[in-house]
């Protein structure tokens, strides 16, 4: 990973610093750049200003303890990448807590440089009032080439994937009053040797061709991805690579919940499972903090444990989440894709 620092410049009243930095993803910024959507140089232009509905409704909440006893029931299978037997006891997990729900899968064989490997995408619905459907993701594999060593990815993928298992115990049987919500646990995000194009994003560019050939991708108002925000020392990016008014809407339900100073002092271009859906002209944002230890330094390491994380962190993110969930619902329209 390398990472260059830019510039810094005022926007939205915080001193925002333009950094070019690979999420996950151990890859130089001319193989970012590469990957990035075609509009995509990074950019630090400030965010779009939105009309946005005054009232968004009672602010969400979520059982912070109970969705970081699930990052511990996760992170304690041991390391799970994609073809192991953890990774299909992590798989049974979910589904254990998803009884009764609408689940549907995206399963597949990938073919990989380290072989070919089952994939499988899991998805929870849970239908709303309006017509569309909003996707919150996040993946549950483990990074493959750190099989051999103890690395759990408590942050990396263990975080997230506990949050949206939060989000259905929030979401279960109540009736939604606007969009759809699609909880998606997705699969083989991480590269089998080298971040690249072709190495990386397994699961979510399988579904994203899924979905454009089957008429979902049409109904998709928006796209959000979790990544790495369980880290006690909390400071999300503004991405540069996502839909730039769905990051103002993500900033702005930050803000009415009182976060604000956790999301997008740095400005970063982040290759993320979001990309896929962003090529379809999905609206997508990577909620994600990579900057996970003093420059990152836990981040795909042995030390991505549970003990850097807190409560609070998936709190803040999770709730915000729900919040940028809220407003969408109520923004009518949404700007056009
Ligand atoms: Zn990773």
């Amino acid at each position: 990973m390398i990472f260059i620092r830019i510039v810094s410049l005022p926007i939205l009243l915080l001193s925002f610093a333009v950094t070019f930095v690979s999420c996950d993803h151990d890859k130089d910024a001319s193989q970012m750049a590469a990957q990035a959507p075609a509009t995509a140089a990074p950019t630090d232009a400030p965010l779009p200003k939105l009309s946005l509905p005054a009232d968004s409704g009672p602010p969400p909440a979520i059982d912070s303890a109970r969705a970081m006893q699930y990052v511990k029931e996760i992170v304690a299978f041991g390391p799970r990448p994609i073809g192991s037997a953890n990774h299909k006891k992590v798989e049974d997990y979910i589904l254990a807590h998803l009884k009764g729900d609408e689940v549907a899968f995206d399963a597949f064989t990938a073919d990989t440089v380290e072989g070919r490997f089952p994939v499988r995408n899991i998805i929870a619905k849970y239908p709303g009032t309006k017509d569309g459907i909003i996707v919150i993701a996040s993946h549950y594999d483990t990074n493959y080439p750190l099989r051999d060593t103890t690395f759990v990815g408590a942050n990396d993928g263990a975080s997230t994937s506990a949050l949206l298992l939060e989000f259905a115990n929030q979401i279960r049987g109540k009736k939604l009053d606007g969009y759809s919500i699609w909880l998606l646990w997705t699969d083989a995000e991480e590269a089998v040797k080298e971040w690249s194009d072709s190495d990386s994003l397994y699961g979510t560019r399988h579904l994203a061709t899924q979905w454009q050939q089957d008429g979902t991708a049409k109904k998709i108002k928006a796209f959000l991805l979790t990544d790495m925000i369980g880290d006690a020392d909390l400071d999300i990016d503004r991405d540069s690579n996502s839909t730039p008014w769905l990051e103002s809407v993500v900033y702005e339900a930050a803000t009415r919940l009182g976060y604000q100073s956790h999301f997008f002092a740095r400005v970063n271009a982040l290759s993320d499972d979001h990309l896929p859906f962003m090529k379809l002209g999905i609206p997508s944002a990577d909620i994600i903090d990579i900057d996970y230890g003093y420059n990152n330094v836990f981040h795909h390491t042995p030390q991505d444990t549970v003990d850097k994380l807190s409560p609070k962190s998936l709190e803040i993110a999770g709730c915000t989440v729900l919040e940028a969930v809220n407003i969408l619902d109520k923004m009518d329209p949404l700007p056009p894709k």
